[in-house]
């Protein structure tokens, strides 16, 4: 009966936590197989290396360690079959061309449909670099054959500590929750903080916006430094508990993928005396459990992801809307099967979040582009990120966020009665998005055993 609604702040999420538990309980194992032992799933494609930090010069924010180094499938032998580069080109037949931009615009864009061949897939072919849908909430990954885009085994590479930190880093999570300062219609990005030029005009009284909010951050990080149980939500320079349900959403999924990537980094820590990769529960503490709202962004994340794949269940289970991208018609009802498995218990769990709350009333309407805008921007951060395997993981996820946002606000929209495609790297990224989460929660829960039997060994 306590579901978590976009509507709950900090602590109203009470008995959600245990269905959410009791749900990644049963769902990890089928949430595991899919992300583990499909190609489909296991394999990402994405520009690691050929874009630059649009925001700042990122020179100095690199990072040297061995790893933060991604191990990317140089070796075309390594690639699974279907999606080799020479794969690919077949994949439309030998004579068919890519429709290109015209063509692709023509058609109507029904849900994950439009097949090029039998077992074809369009979302294996039909992808444009930093092309958007305006329904996209993220700069898409670019999956074309001719792009700069790389594969990456993600078992092979996984989200762990790296050692990255510092400047760098930091500068990147600010700039993110910079970006949570929304405006009416015009907003400057927030992330523009790093650019010299100074916008003009009306934009201008929004800059001074964002710097005083900044200022405020400031002053409240001090209060932090001093006293560190200073609730972090204020640092945003927002009074949090006022801002409309839009500006707490952009908020939560931002903290909340921040939460799960320390749970990560903690978890799969490399003590350096030892040379072991462990848990570290000092991390864990300083990061996560004295920060209760932190987890608390976790679990709402969790539950915004499990909607979203339980709501995407019925498009993909229809073979005529989608085909997964194998040549082989046993590996692709296979693959299928395993999204099901996790789909269907995604569902068992029903109102878990209700997304029609947002975009609704007041000044919700008018948000949402904002709302989209913004979240594109973190997207684009991504690529001020000194570290190739932060990267690759902050790029993945924040496509994963960006594509279930997708789907709660674009699919069954009366403003758009098309739903909008979802290509490729989008599924990949939504279901390991949610594998993280998973992971997160499971490590948590180990993490607070850990906290507990310290306490009682005092
Ligand atoms: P940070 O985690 O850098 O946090 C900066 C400030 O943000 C904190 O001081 C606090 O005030 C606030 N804050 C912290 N957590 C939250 C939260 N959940 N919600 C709201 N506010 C918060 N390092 C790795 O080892 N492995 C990785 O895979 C990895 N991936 C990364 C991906 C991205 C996109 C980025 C930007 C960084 C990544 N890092 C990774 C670095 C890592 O996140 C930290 O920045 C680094 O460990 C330094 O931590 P810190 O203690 O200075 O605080």
């Amino acid at each position: 009966s306590c579901v978590i609604s976009p509507k709950s702040i900090v602590g109203d999420a009470c008995a959600s936590f245990s269905t959410l538990d009791r749900l990644n309980q049963n769902i990890r194992p089928a949430v595991n197989d899919l992300t583990h032992s499909t190609d489909f799933f296991s394999h990402y494609r994405v520009n690691l290396f050929h874009k630059r930090c649009p925001f700042w010069n990122d020179e100095n924010g690199m990072c040297g360690n061995i790893a933060c180094a991604v191990e990317t499938l140089d070796n075309e032998k390594d690639i699974p079959l279907v999606w080799r580069a020479s794969e690919l080109g077949k994949l439309e037949g030998p004579r068919a061309k890519h429709p290109g931009k015209r063509a692709q615009k023509e058609r109507p864009l029904k849900p994950l449909q439009g097949k090029l061949g039998d077992n074809v897939g369009e979302s294996c072919v039909v992808e444009y670099d930093d092309e958007c849908d305006d329904r996209d909430y993220c700069v898409p990954e670019d999956e074309s054959a001719a792009s700069k885009g790389d594969y990456v085994s993600l078992l092979r590479n996984p989200e762990r500590y790296t050692g990255y930190a510092g400047d760098g880093a930091r500068q990147v999570w600010d700039a993110i929750y910079r970006e949570n300062c929304f405006q009416r219609s015009s907003f400057p990005h927030a992330a523009s903080l790093g650019k010299t030029t100074k916008p003009k005009g009306p934009a201008a009284m929004d800059f001074k916006a964002v710097i005083d909010a900044a200022g405020r951050q400031q002053n409240l990080e001090q209060q932090r430094q001093q006293n560190p149980l200073t609730p972090f939500v204020a640092k945003t320079g927002l009074e949090y508990e006022d801002e409309c349900l839009e500006k707490r959403v952009f908020y939560k999924v931002m903290s909340g993928m921040h939460a799960s990537i320390s749970t990560h980094l903690c978890w799969d820590f490399l003590n350096q005396t030892t040379g072991q990769w462990q848990p570290n529960v000092n991390c864990y503490v300083n990061r996560l459990h004295k920060f209760p709202e932190r987890i608390s962004n976790l679990y709402f994340n969790y539950a915004l992801l499990t909607r979203a794949i339980a709501k995407l269940g019925p498009y993909l289970s229809r073979h005529e809307d989608y085909t997964f991208c194998m040549g082989d018609r046993d590996q692709d009802a296979a693959t299928r099967a395993k999204v099901l498995a996790v789909t269907e218990k995604a569902a068992s769990v029903p109102h878990i979040f209700d997304e029609s709350l947002m975009f609704t009333n007041g000044e919700g309407p008018s948000l949402k582009e904002d709302f989209r805008n913004r979240f594109r921007n973190v997207s684009r951060l991504m690529d001020c990120v000194g570290c190739d395997k932060c990267r690759l993981w902050g790029k993945l996820q924040t496509a994963g966020y960006g594509a279930a946002l997708k789907v709660l606000f674009e699919f069954d929209n009366s403003e758009n009665p098309e739903p909008p495609v979802l290509k490729r790297t989008e599924l990949v990224a939504l279901f390991n998005t949610y594998a993280r989460l998973g992971s997160s929660l499971e490590a948590i829960q180990k993490f607070r055993g850990m906290v507990e039997e310290a306490e009682a060994a005092e």
